[in-house]
């Protein structure tokens, strides 16, 4: 029996019964786009969330452009955001015609370093006459809540937004409270490999304030005014499918205690793999609480990551390396003339970082077959 990476069919085995029950109702209702679903999931993740506001949209990637949109970002703005992070971040950012200002992470909770935050803003405040700081993105990297309580101050002192990219860590909590209720809007994406997914592409954009909500909306489709076929401003599709909504209120009923399960298997990782020698594994900040999207570990350097990699494929054991390449080194991001070593943190991390299987349905039996294989 080979050990898969996520155990989505586990899940479903949990889930079937409600969510065949949800998409038939979509099918027999009818309403395909905006339907009851939407309003009845913004209204359940938006109470588990603590937040006034949440507004279903099509992925994350459309919740991270419909947040920047309602700030208003555009050509000569710049946006401070981490490079060790999924692609889609930065590159909401630079498709708004915008500017992403990257900052280099912290090397052992691999969040936005709030030191660099801070020398970045100063830097861009005093020698970049074409652009203008807006705000910040900070990623929940790999479930893990960023270093909020350093990073507000920074962020409301220089007049900035704050938008949580919680695509990775909707169920977290940062010294108990829910990581979208943190910034001023947060994003999370229903990705089926997220932590709370749908099966295609779905998101959420979270908010407390009402004016920041409105614009949401409007956004969402297309600009619209008081009614769709008014348009007030740019907007996009961004609609979430019904038959996903149902997908997601399906699984939000196990969502909590999947939260502990993955916890509890997070454990016993760290438990089996404390002591190899050469190998760090993750360490959780105090006062935060992680949904353990990925369990990352470091090898002492890259021969010692692909020697362990070798060791799990050869016993089937799937490993998956988040990211091999950050963003300020990819080909999309060449016009920001960026090179080795401006970001030396992300850099040293990308070279011996991956991840193993992790999920709620991982048996502990698995994990110490995985714990035997990486040590042998
Ligand atoms: C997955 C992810 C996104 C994008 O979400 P999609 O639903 O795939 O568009 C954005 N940011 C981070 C950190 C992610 O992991």
């Amino acid at each position: 029996m080979s050990i898969p990476f996520i155990d989505l069919k586990a899940q479903y085995r949990e889930i079937e019964i409600a969510v065949k029950k949800g998409i038939d109702g979509v099918l027999e209702r009818g309403a395909y786009v905006m339907g009851p679903e939407i309003a009845d999931l913004e209204e359940r993740l938006s109470s588990f969330s603590a937040v006034r506001h949440a507004v279903g949209c099509g992925s994350g990637t459309d919740a991270l452009v419909m947040a920047l949109m309602a700030f208003d970002i555009g050509p000569g703005d710049a946006v401070f955001t981490t490079p060790f992070t999924f692609m889609a971040t930065a590159e909401a950012i630079a498709l708004l015609g915008a500017t992403p200002v990257f900052v280099d992470i912290d090397p052992v909770t691999f969040n936005i370093d709030p030191g660099d935050l801070k020398r970045k803003i100063a830097d861009v405040k005093d020698n970049r006459t074409d652009l203008t700081p807006k705000g910040v993105i900070a990623v929940d990297l790999f479930g893990q809540p960023a270093d909020y309580d350093r990073i507000e101050p920074l962020v409301h002192n220089n007049g900035l937004f704050l938008i949580v990219d919680a695509a990775q860590s909707f169920g977290a909590t940062y010294k108990g409270r829910p990581v979208c209720s943190l910034g001023d809007i947060a994003c999370t994406s229903f990705f089926p490999a997220k932590p709370l997914g749908c099966y295609g592409d779905g998101g959420m954009v979270f908010a407390h304030n009402d004016e920041l909500h409105k614009l949401l909306v409007s956004i969402r489709v297309h600009g619209m005014g008081d009614n769709k076929y008014e348009n007030v401003r740019l907007g996009i599709n961004g609609r979430l499918d019904s038959i996903q909504a149902a997908v997601v209120l399906a699984k939000f009923e196990i969502f909590p205690g999947e939260i502990e399960k993955r916890q509890q298997a997070a454990e016993r990782y760290n438990e089996l793999l404390s002591g190899i020698d050469g190998l760090t594994t993750p360490v959780i900040a105090d006062g935060c609480t992680s949904v353990w999207a990925q369990y990352s570990l470091l090898a002492r350097d890259t021969e010692h990551r692909t020697e362990l990699m070798g060791k799990l494929s050869e016993a089937d054991i799937p490993a998956v390396i988040y990211y091999p390449k950050p963003l300020h080194l990819q080909k999309a991001y060449a016009n920001l003339e960026h090179s080795e070593g401006d970001f030396p943190v992300a850099e040293g991390i990308a070279e011996r970082i991956f991840s193993l299987p992790m999920h709620p349905y991982l048996d502990g039996e698995s994990q110490k077959t995985i714990a035997q294989v990486l040590k042998g």
